[in-house]
């Protein structure tokens, strides 16, 4: 890597047992191989004493620099505010708790500089150290996702990835509201290389994702990249109608022309919860879509820094 830098952006969150762990680690890994390099650790709101152990890594070292939100934003905030401050030719997303280790980030810098065709590496784990039930619900929402987009997902990719300067550029015009990183890297489009790893068990901390988050972040990322909800639920409408229409011709018949009575009480009390469910799913649906642009329309920042320290910046 001869007259190239890489930057690293770490956002992190409760991670005070982990920054100076994971400098540490990224000193030791980056050693003889990595010359040039500077860090941007994003603190997003943290609880505890992250920010104050990120001032230590700053006064020990002026190529790290250190971002302080005003409170916590969720992680896409987080790498997106850290993309702004990176000057580095590559780039690269890693997590502060060690899942991910710094010796990979060599592995991928050294792909770039090998292969000029590719624009971007990103790692994926092919096998997860998680639950069944977790890594069974996973799979399903990548494969939903697959079906209903035009980008394509890749299932166990993650944010850990490593690109060129002009990848930053183009993941920089992004500028949603409802950011879901593994979306915007395929929309950008690039040349991309997956890289098959394992993840570390975390080094200290709890992880932050619990089962509604994640539910939460799956319906985001359809709903950010794909409209295909909206058009599913106009066919189940026009599915239902036709029905309803067929059926009524049937009833009118039955009753003009041969006198029965159809007994429909049943019959009405089912079919009108049924289309009752029908309608609330499809005005939920639409109300996943509208609020989003209502929030969008309100255009609100993505983050909010409250302090920011580098070389020429200290306060
Ligand atoms: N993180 C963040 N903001 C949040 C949640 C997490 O910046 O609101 C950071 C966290 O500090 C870590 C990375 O995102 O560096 C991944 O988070 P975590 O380890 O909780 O996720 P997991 O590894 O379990 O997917
Ligand atoms: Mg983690």
């Amino acid at each position: 890597m001869k007259n190239k830098t890489l930057s690293l952006v770490v956002p992190c969150y409760n991670e005070e047992a982990n920054v100076h762990a994971f400098y540490e680690a990224v000193v030791k890994a980056f050693d003889g191989k990595i010359d040039s390099y500077e860090l941007v650790f994003v603190n997003d709101g943290s609880r505890d004493n992250t920010w104050a152990e990120l001032k230590k890594l700053h006064a020990e070292n002026k190529n790290v620099k250190i971002l302080n939100f005003s409170r916590n934003f969720g992680k896409e905030a987080a790498m997106f505010a850290g993309l702004h401050k990176v000057t580095g030719d590559y780039v690269t997303i890693i997590d502060a708790d060690l899942q991910q280790r710094p010796e990979l980030v060599v592995e991928m810098v050294n792909f770039l500089e090998e292969n000029p065709d590719y624009d971007s590496v990103a790692m994926f784990q092919e096998d997860r150290n998680e639950g069944k039930v977790l890594s069974f619900f996973k799979k399903s929402f990548y494969r939903l996702i697959n079906s209903m987009c035009e980008i394509d997902f890749r299932s166990g990719a993650s944010d850990f990835r490593t690109f060129r300067r002009y990848v930053v550029d183009a993941v920089l015009e992004m500028k949603e509201y409802f950011r879901f990183s593994k979306g915007i890297f395929s929309w950008v489009g690039f040349n991309t290389y997956f890289m098959p790893y394992t993840a570390e068990e975390r080094q200290a901390g709890q992880t932050s994702w619990s089962f509604k988050k994640l539910l939460k972040y799956a319906i985001e990322g359809i709903t950010a990249f794909t409209t295909v909800p909206l058009k599913i639920s106009a066919y189940i409408g026009g599915a239902c109608s036709a029905f309803s229409l067929i059926y009524m011709l049937v009833v009118l018949i039955q009753k003009l022309f041969f006198g029965i009575d159809i007994p429909g009480y049943a019959t009405t009390i089912v079919l009108i919860l049924l289309i009752g469910g029908i309608q609330l799913l499809a005005l939920g649906v639409m109300g996943q879509y509208i609020s989003k642009i209502y929030i969008e329309g309100k255009n609100r920042p993505i983050f909010i820094v409250k302090e920011y320290c580098d070389k020429d910046n200290e306060d």
